[in-house]
């Protein structure tokens, strides 16, 4: 994205020059276009929502870590109560992405390259993504068309970057992590229609 477009080569060659930096106008600078305030998000679309730096683990993946699973999520709470909990430093949890379930807005907490905590369970946490639902396992009408969609169009995006096959293998519910007690996102979630959803975005 904007973030790592290079500079066209001749500004670069003017900043190399130093002396010229000056005369290079502020708004060709990356640093000042792109700004501190511009959401670093690896999904296009999504909206930066940052968790707190103490519920994640900073790494830089795929280098570290590879990344060959998607973990689904279901909320349990609200979309605006989640992003709070994840910004919450005694929450301890994370995920590196929440979608509402109304519209399927989707925000960005934990950058794919950090190791957000949302799987319980370091191996897990390591080499996935994970993506929460607004919504609680007993409630299908949370589960709504437009959820489904884009949650799909995200994980089909996310597979896609790391050479996930988009399959019930590497797709996978919170419930199926080993050892897990959570029972996300529960009977109620389509796995069918998501699938296809996945393969067809
Ligand atoms: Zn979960």
């Amino acid at each position: 994205m904007e973030r790592t477009r290079p500079l066209p080569l001749l500004d670069r060659r003017r900043i190399l020059k130093g002396a010229a930096l000056a005369a290079v106008p502020y708004v060709l600078l990356p640093e000042t276009r792109a700004g501190a305030r511009t959401p670093a998000v690896d999904h296009p679309s999504a909206e930066w929502q940052p968790a707190t730096s103490l519920n994640y683990t900073a790494s830089s993946r795929p280098t570290t870590y590879t990344v060959d699973q998607v973990v689904i999520h279901v909320t349990q709470t609200t979309y605006a109560q989640a992003l709070s909990i994840f910004q919450n430093p005694q929450k301890k949890v994370s995920a590196h992405y929440v979608v509402r379930s109304a519209d399927g807005h989707v925000a960005q907490c934990v950058r794919e390259s950090d190791v957000a905590w949302h799987a319980g369970d370091w191996d897990h946490n390591t080499r996935s993504i994970g993506i929460e639902h607004e919504g609680w396992v007993d409630r299908p009408a949370y589960f709504t068309h437009t959820l489904y969609e884009r949650s799909a169009r995200l994980t089909a995006s996310v597979c896609d970057r790391y050479g996930i096959p988009k399959d019930r293998a590497h797709i996978i519910g919170h419930h199926e992590v080993p050892g897990t007690d959570h029972t996300d996102p529960g009977p109620n979630w389509d796995w069918v229609r998501y699938l296809r959803l996945v393969n067809s975005a």
